[in-house]
């Protein structure tokens, strides 16, 4: 066997890459990590962490304003957007910080910079070019948008929206996918006047119908102002503001201009034309379901290959490639059934299929429905109904999908999905006894199906 430096180099310490690293280490490799940023990755810096935090501040408004309903007397109470993003950052420090141990713990060597790949065993770092006998790519993605006049010039993303050091007083989201509606449920609980623009008829494509009607109610129940249908034409400094042209021809100036229009794989200048991978149209690497590359010792995992882009589905890969290669425990990870969340306010989890899925795949399903106000909206006076959903395959009994839309829906679909994931059929929902009184209790008492 050649003589290499390390017996794998990682490129990227997010979730995935971290994972990896640190596992195949565990299991007795020599591990370089290379990462231009701090460790932690998208997830932990610019995604799902800080969201979150801020999804938690800004559900607070609406629950000042239901405690009234529970004999609260009204607050009026300022919200200081600085001191959120100040803790926000001290916490993402302190994770970046345990990622850095969580390396050295392992014994994973960490090079700071930009790697480039410069042959199938070497990558190369500020002048400097390490060896190893596998290469694995973990780079993630990175907000894109599309091709529209001042778009880019004047629009964040979610990268710099995360950052802001005053609260926009109005602000135009443009998409209205994951990361779009979830900005759209911060802005606007935390008071800035918070308008989505997308040019689908409903948001959040690819979910179940039922809640995407629902969402919609909810949002524009909670006071964001949506525009479907609509695309940005053109946008314009006006000083401090953004002047914004729709193809409608309505202008509206706003103090910030959000895009949040998809992602794309971080492939630019990673010196893969040196080992003849192309990536794909989205920049992303095709890889086989051993994320292998056609290269036989370059290996990719995560949002860079664009297959399922949710952080638990990346960590899940880089630990099946440590075992495969470094424990002598080969296996591959299964996309199926793989639950996810919006953080939305109100929230959506889903796992499986979804109706519209059932029916392309011809599958002779039913439908088991509920749609409620929940018990803390009565008295609170809140107009807001949550939404539950099953899809059942009708020869099989087999419950094919579940998706929620409303208070803890994420909590309560990680629960449902090791059951979809595990097989369960309809009557073992039935034969489960509900939690009573709780939202929940509706997914093991819905009895009667739709059509
Ligand atoms: P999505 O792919 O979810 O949504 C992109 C949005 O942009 C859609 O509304 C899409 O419209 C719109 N769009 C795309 N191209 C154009 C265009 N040319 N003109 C106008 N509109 C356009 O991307 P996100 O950026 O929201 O999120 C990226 C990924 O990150 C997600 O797919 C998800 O995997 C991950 N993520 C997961 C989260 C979670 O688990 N909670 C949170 C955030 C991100 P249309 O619907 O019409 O195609």
């Amino acid at each position: 066997m050649a003589d290499y430096d390390f017996d794998l180099i990682t490129i990227g310490a997010g979730s995935g890459g971290v994972r990896a690293s640190r596992i195949a280490a565990g299991h007795g490799a020599k591990v370089a990590v290379i990462e231009e940023d701090r460790p932690g990755g998208t997830c932990v810096l610019r995604g799902c962490v800080p969201k979150k935090l801020l999804v938690y501040g800004a559900a607070f408004s609406a629950d000042l304003e239901d405690s009234i309903g529970f004999g609260w007397e009204e607050v009026d109470s300022a919200h200081n957007w600085g001191a959120l993003i100040d803790r926000k950052n001290t916490e993402l420090d302190r994770l970046a910080g345990i990622y850095t141990t969580l390396l050295a713990n392992a014994g994973v060597t960490l090079i700071e910079g930009r790697g480039r790949i410069t042959g199938p065993h070497s990558v190369e770092v500020a002048g400097k070019t390490y060896t190893a006998e596998r290469i694995l790519i973990a780079v993630g993605g990175w907000p894109s948008m599309p091709d529209v006049p001042g778009l880019r010039e004047h629009a964040i993303t979610s990268n710099e929206a995360l950052n802001l050091t005053h609260r926009p007083d109005q602000v135009l989201i443009y998409g209205s996918g994951f990361i779009a509606v979830e900005f759209a449920g911060i802005f606007n609980g935390l008071g800035a006047d918070t308008h989505l623009v997308y040019r689908a008829d409903l948001p959040l494509r690819g979910f179940d119908i039922d809640l995407r009607k629902g969402f919609v109610d909810a949002a524009q129940n909670r006071g964001v102002t949506l525009h479907p249908g609509i695309t940005i034409a053109t946008v314009e400094a006006e000083g401090d503001q953004k002047k914004v042209t729709l193809s409608n021809g309505k202008v509206m100036v706003v103090d910030a201009v959000m895009a949040a229009t998809g992602r794309k794989a971080m492939t630019d200048d990673l010196g893969l034309e040196s080992v003849g991978i192309t990536p794909d149209e989205r920049g992303a690497i095709t890889v086989n379901a051993d994320s292998q590359t056609h290269v036989p010792s370059i290996y990719a995992i995560g949002d860079v290959t664009n297959r399922v882009n949710l952080t638990p589905v990346a960590i899940a890969e880089g630990h099946a490639f440590a075992d495969s290669h470094y424990a002598n425990a080969p296996r591959q990870v299964d996309h199926t059934n793989i639950a996810s969340a919006v953080f939305s306010l109100p929230p959506i989890g889903t796992v499986g299929l979804t109706e519209d899925d059932a029916i392309k795949q011809g599958i002779n399903h039913q439908i088991f429905q509920a749609s409620f106000r929940a018990m803390k909206n009565t008295i609170s006076g809140r107009d807001e109904k949550t939404v539950m959903k099953l899809v059942v395959d009708r020869d099989s009994n087999v419950v094919l999908g579940a998706h929620m839309l409303g208070p803890d829906a994420p909590e309560i679909i990680q629960g449902i999905a090791i059951a979809v994931k595990a097989g369960a059929t309809k009557a073992d929902f039935d034969a489960t006894i509900g939690i009573h009184p709780t939202s929940a209790e509706e997914f093991v008492t819905m009895r009667t199906p739709r059509d």
